[in-house]
């Protein structure tokens, strides 16, 4: 994972002397080494701006910089918002605005008239506000005292949030062959993608795959025997499936390296060569990062691959899922979700093992390795991002993850399983009138907000489905953002 680094840019002006201002950077410098010590990413003091120059020229440095993830400011005296015009319209990174102050107290017996020209964050904050509402800019405002736990949990997640922007705008997917046939959510206006979100998803043949297989020595696949022997429990006798695994695995990294991609598609239509759908392969490399979305879902892949960089030290719990089918018993109402074979091992419960068993769908001339598992309990996000003609549409539910209530001892697929938000029959309309799809991203660690701050920094419409969700008010949502769309 590349080091991405924040800039904390501090708004003042010369009206107050010298020793003002010397006081603000000094104090600015002191905020963001202490913050850096907590947050998931550095945050680095750049400037205390004075001038439309100054503020146009760290703006242009900022953008220039890509290792910088965003800009976060903050007042701590007045700063006219005339002199942010021309740097701010010119941003092209992340923003936040901290309205935050340096002290907590107001000091009883100290405070005069210098006091409150130094600080006057309450008076400086408002102006600088008022002018990102005027350019309408995306934006995330998080107001509170600095050195307050909520404040820096929620400036980390916005950070997280941001450099999920980074990772978005340098997204390479690798398609192995096409969508499966006749299916419309896995489809995209590739073009809208790139300009929208900075994906460049492009295909690779699959007989590119096939020859890079045949070059994989046997040394290299005993070394990755040696890793799943180390990460899993072997359940088969079938040694030579799983080393067809790993040459599988090896080779696709080998070509989404080459090429600078972090995520990838397949069809099980589309194996020509191949004598397994890659299972175990798939679900290794997820395991290390890289997104993956199956039937050629590159958007799926894509997002999961996002996700996972947004997550706890750039590869967090968040995975490929499909749902699959309900447990309708009244006041027990789940989800089950799965894949044919490819769901992350990030999520399990317990070591996963490794299995094979036959796959009756799509071309598979050898029964596939798979890992195989229970998902962990816990709360959870999952997303669709949809394509709804001329414009993109995040979807996200709240679901809360449970111990599969059955041991179904018959499925030979890992599994995890849900009650979603707020209850799965209403959500389960929600979620399909607004459109979403039956494959997801599901995150453990990522929240709804940081996906609603990740969708305003990319300017993408963002649905959230919550406890308090209704059918009629979703609908109510729906109707008036497809109207505000269509002027945009
Ligand atoms: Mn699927």
């Amino acid at each position: 994972m590349k080091q991405y680094s924040f800039w904390f840019v501090v708004g003042s002006q010369f009206l107050y002397g010298p020793e003002v201002l010397e006081t603000v950077a000094r104090r600015a410098e002191e905020m963001a080494g202490e913050l850096s010590k907590v947050l998931p990413f550095p945050l680095l003091y750049k400037v205390t701006a004075k001038t439309n120059q100054e503020i146009a020229d760290v703006v242009k440095q900022a953008n220039y910089d890509s290792s910088c993830a965003g800009i976060v400011a903050w007042c701590h005296t007045f700063s006219p918002s005339k002199m942010w015009i021309n740097g701010l319209a010119s941003l092209q990174k992340p923003y936040c605005h901290l309205a935050t102050q340096y002290h907590v107290e107001i000091p009883n017996e100290e405070i005069d008239m210098d006091f409150m020209n130094l600080n006057q964050a309450a008076h400086g904050d408002r102006e600088h506000g008022f002018i990102a509402a005027r350019l309408r800019m995306p934006r995330k405002v998080i107001a509170g005292h600095w050195k307050n736990e909520t404040v820096r949990r929620r400036l980390g997640d916005w950070m997280k949030a941001a450099v999920g922007v980074a990772v978005s705008r340098e997204m390479k997917v690798m398609r192995f062959g096409d969508n499966m046939r006749e299916v419309a959510v896995t489809e995209g206006d590739k073009v809208e993608v790139q300009a929208k979100l900075g994906w460049q998803v492009n295909t690779w043949a699959v007989g590119d795959l096939v020859r890079e297989m045949n070059k994989v020595s046997d040394g290299e696949i005993d070394a990755l025997m040696e890793v799943y022997q180390a990460s899993y429990d072997i359940a088969t006798d079938n040694l030579d499936a799983i080393r067809y695994q790993a040459r599988e695995e090896i080779a696709i990294q080998k070509m989404m390296d080459r090429e600078g991609c972090r995520a990838f598609s397949n069809t099980f239509q589309d194996l020509y060569g191949m004598d397994q759908l890659p299972g175990l392969a798939s679900q290794h490399l997820m395991a290390q990062g890289y997104g993956y979305g199956g039937e050629g879902d590159w958007k799926v892949s894509a997002m999961t691959a996002i996700l996972k960089a947004m997550g706890e030290n750039g590869n967090g719990c968040s995975l490929f899922m499909e749902d699959y089918t309900y447990h309708l018993v009244e006041g027990r109402e789940y989800s089950l979700g799965a894949h044919m074979l490819e769901v992350c091992p990030c999520c399990a419960a317990g070591k996963p093992r490794i299995e094979t068993h036959p796959l009756g769908i799509g071309m598979n001339e050898k029964d596939p390795a798979r890992l195989v598992f229970e998902g962990k309990e816990g709360d959870a996000i999952v997303v669709s991002l949809i394509d709804m003609g001329g414009r993109l549409r995040l979807i996200c539910q709240d679901v809360h993850c449970v111990k599969p209530i059955l041991p179904m001892p018959n499925l030979p697929v890992a599994r995890v399983m849900w009650q979603a938000e707020p209850s799965l029959t209403t959500g389960v309309e929600c979620w399909i009138t607004a459109g979403g799809a039956h494959h997801t991203v599901m995150s453990y660690d990522v929240t709804a907000e940081q996906m609603k701050d990740w969708c305003a920094m990319l300017e993408i419409e963002f649905v959230h489905i919550t406890k308090d969700t209704t059918v009629d008010s979703l609908e109510h949502d729906l109707f008036l953002s497809d109207l505000a769309w269509k002027l945009k």
